[in-house]
């Protein structure tokens, strides 16, 4: 079946006009195999002419009032809404994310360009007083916000549309232009996306969409003269190389996490169980901050351990379009093998298998092992798989220091009743954001969000990202 959004490789958006390329590759639908249709592969000529589009674009957007530019965003939120059931399903169709789980990244989508519009309006300065230091007392003025000009938004394949929006929403808050790249695996969403925004209001050339292979054209982007920022979220390999072909520009990087989750001998073990296993293994565990690493005090551990392989059976795998799956296919049978792998690496040093460990294509069943040697790649890298490590602990301080063990962190998180635990930990562990009582995997798209620790930079939550895509201009009057 052609998906919907396809009109046969028309894919490339460049200075308003949807075009095709000389090279396209298929989308194919993780779970049935079937090609959903084909995108246009972009080169490194595309990328000179979208840049030159953006430039004209970006100019069209500084001149944009901040009314115009949140009314833009409200209509493009609104249409979002009304067309949610399509967008749902475009994205099952190509990440294989389970219905349910789409129509929720569809909602919180639509309230990231709310809040975008709203931040349109709100990014302003102040007055500064320059009068409080001898010399003057003679001048007056404020500062404002202004646009960066061009940004390349990159975005990876497991929130097609959100992770978008929480690019392009700030982006043209802050009035600015974007060049998306969408991830090859999951373009469909962002043409879609793209076709809104432009029948909201969106001036023609205040977005470019490039569809296609980072590694054709990524460099040629990122490391462009005339883009003036590189919004980046992915894996922390592709993170590394954009810097190295950025140079001096402005950057923001949202790379991977290894989420760390400690359940205290005080915790409600039921909803700690229930909270880990939907963290491990919804969006099939392809999720920055899905839950990873489980420390759990000794006092407790085969209790919670019975609890959470109970809560994991629960959860319902396979037909991402059936709307009582939680748990569906991964993006590629390769990443697949990959979790396999890793599991059978873990048993083989001395870990126990307490579910799942299987495949069948895509779909991997959610693993759970516990007794893994703390040097076993389940344990210390990024995993994005459905599969979580228990470990056992005596002491907070102890599990602390094992989950601050990554050099890179998005989200921890704890499970106690105990104010004084909650408090020590929240103070100690290394993360970007600690829950409390919530595993890893709790976002508001109200709230700041990124990364701490190796390579991390900026931070998304529309409000800081519109900062992180503004510069501060200083207007000074000297009235003697
Ligand atoms: P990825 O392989 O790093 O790819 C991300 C994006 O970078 C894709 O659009 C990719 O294009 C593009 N790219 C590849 N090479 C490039 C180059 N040389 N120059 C410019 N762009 C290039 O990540 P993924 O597999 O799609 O997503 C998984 C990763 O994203 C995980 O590590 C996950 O933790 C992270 N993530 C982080 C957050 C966060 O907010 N911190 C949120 C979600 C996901 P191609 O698809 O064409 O290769």
């Amino acid at each position: 079946m052609m998906h919907e959004a396809l009109d046969p490789g028309r894919s490339l958006l460049i200075g308003g006009r949807w075009e095709s390329a000389d090279e396209t590759m298929p989308v194919v639908d993780p779970w049935s195999g079937e090609t959903l249709g084909a995108v246009a592969c972009a080169n490194v000529i595309h990328v000179e002419r979208a840049v030159a589009a953006a430039t004209r674009g970006a100019e069209a957007m500084r001149a944009l009032s901040t009314g115009a530019r949140a009314r833009i965003l409200h209509a493009a939120a609104a249409a979002l809404e009304a067309n949610a059931e399509r967008f749902a399903f475009a994205i099952t169709a190509e990440t294989g994310k389970p219905v349910r789980t789409a129509t929720r990244e569809v909602a919180r989508a639509v309230n990231t360009l709310r809040l975008s519009g709203e931040e349109a309006t709100r990014l302003a300065g102040e007055t500064i007083a320059f009068d409080s230091f001898p010399g003057g007392e003679t001048r007056s003025g404020h500062y404002v916000q202004e646009p960066v000009g061009v940004i390349a938004a990159i975005t990876p394949f497991n929130d097609p549309l959100n992770l978008v929006c929480h690019k392009l929403g700030p982006a043209f808050a802050a009035g600015n232009a974007v060049i998306l790249k969408p991830a090859e695996q999951a373009p469909l969403v962002a043409v879609m996306l793209a076709r809104l925004l432009l029948a909201a209001g969106l001036p023609e050339e205040a977005l470019s969409l490039l569809t296609g292979r980072g590694s054709d054209f990524g460099d040629a982007l990122t490391s462009h003269a005339d883009v003036a920022m590189v919004s980046f979220t992915g894996g922390a390999r592709v993170g590394e190389a954009i810097c190295r072909s950025a140079g001096i520009k402005r950057l923001s990087m949202e790379l991977g996490g290894n989420g760390p989750v400690i359940v205290m001998d005080d915790a409600d073990i039921e909803r700690a169980a229930r909270a880990s296993a939907a963290g491990a293994f919804g969006a099939a565990g392809q999720n920055c901050i899905g839950v990873q690493r489980i420390y759990v005090h000794e006092k407790i551990h085969d209790r919670f351990a019975q609890a959470l392989v109970a809560a994991t059976a629960t959860l319902r795998v396979g037909d991402p379009r059936d709307a009582a799956t939680d748990v569906g296919p991964m993006i590629g049978a390769a990443e697949a093998e990959r979790i396999i792998a890793w599991t059978l690496e873990a048993v083989a040093g001395g870990a126990s298998l307490l579910s799942g460990g299987e495949r069948a294509g895509t779909l991997v069943r959610p693993t759970l092992l516990s007794n893994v040697a703390a040097d076993a790649r389940v344990a210390c890298h990024e995993a994005f798989g459905p599969v979580a490590s228990l470990f056992r602990f005596a002491d907070l301080d102890e599990a602390i220091d094992a989950a601050n063990r990554a050099d890179y962190a998005i989200h921890a998180a704890i499970f106690t009743e105990s104010l004084r635990h909650a408090r020590h930990a929240a103070r100690r562990l290394r993360a970007a954001g600690v829950m409390v009582n919530d595993s890893t995997d709790y976002r508001l798209d109200a709230m700041p969000f990124g990364g701490a620790g190796r390579g991390n930079m900026g931070r998304e939550g529309v409000r800081f990202a519109a900062r992180d895509m503004s510069q501060t201009k200083v207007i000074c009057f000297h009235d003697a």
